[in-house]
């Protein structure tokens, strides 16, 4: 009986804020949690106090995503303080934007790194790691299946990678049990994408409910493909863009 109700571990990459924080928040009072950032320190550990007094054992790993030695590390800290791994989310994530001519190969490669590859050496590394039935989330974006605006071309792209790796992974895992899907939320309030922010009323006419997802709206959907729920879903792409891509 002991086992049935042992705390579960989640790796969620991305977790010092917006969507990656309402995740850890979500997986708190069942998981065990570690979070990586790259940047916000103080944030991290903030969030990190936030969750040991829920109850939750937490970690911040500072990890960049464009690193594949970063990545790895991340994985094997995780194993080192938990013993495995039951999720794996990967948010970590940037939004370059702006006129074609104008984007770098520098932004290319980049962008390239933290989203597609970093996606792939993250399962790649956690894989051996997660039990027999464990789950791996990516975070997609709406863009990927839908851009109704110009200067998204390199994110859309980036984005677009993870529908194919999730399916990859759903046939290489599947035998084990464990689910790869992409969630892919639409405009969602964050620092990334303010809801008051220039282009909020513009984003919000796109939608079919005139709104944006708030960061829970995402970890919502997330943890559902986590739970018992998700256990039949796997290789998929989830919408949670408040119809943007209807
Ligand atoms: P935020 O900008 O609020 O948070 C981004 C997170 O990613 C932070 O934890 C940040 O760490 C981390 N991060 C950024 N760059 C790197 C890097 N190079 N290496 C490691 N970690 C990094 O963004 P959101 O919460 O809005 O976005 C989360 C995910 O959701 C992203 O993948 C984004 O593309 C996707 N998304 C967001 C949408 C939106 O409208 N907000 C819509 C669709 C998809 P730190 O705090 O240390 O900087």
């Amino acid at each position: 009986m002991e086992h049935l109700m042992a705390r579960k571990v989640a790796l969620i990459t991305g977790g010092s804020r917006g969507i990656g924080a309402a995740i850890a928040r979500r997986f708190a009072p069942t998981h065990d949690v570690v979070i990586t950032y790259v940047g916000a320190t103080e944030r991290a550990e903030a969030l990190v106090e936030e969750l040991h007094a829920t109850g939750a054992r937490a970690l911040a790993v500072r990890t960049e995503a464009a690193d594949a030695a970063d990545l790895r590390a991340a994985v094997d800290r995780t194993v080192a303080e938990f013993g495995h791994v039951d999720v794996v989310v990967g948010n970590a994530g940037i939004a370059p934007y702006g006129p074609l001519a104008d984007v770098t190969l520098d932004e290319v490669d980049r962008t390239l790194a933290i989203h597609a590859r970093a996606s792939f050496l993250l399962a790649q590394a956690a894989a051996p790691h997660i039990p027999d039935g464990g789950r791996i989330v990516f975070i997609g974006s709406s863009l990927a299946d839908r851009v109704p605006y110009a200067g998204w071309s390199l994110y859309a792209m980036s984005k677009s990678a993870l529908s194919g790796l999730a399916k990859g992974l759903a046939r290489d895992l599947g035998p084990r049990g464990i689910t790869v899907n992409v969630v892919a939320p639409g405009s969602t309030d964050t620092e990334m994408n303010p809801s008051d922010g220039p282009d909020a009323d513009e984003e919000r006419s796109f939608t079919a409910l005139g709104r944006y997802c708030s960061p829970d709206d995402i970890a919502a959907t997330v943890a559902h493909l986590a739970g018992d729920g998700g256990r039949m879903i796997t290789g998929a792409v989830l919408a949670v863009d408040a119809g943007v891509t209807a």
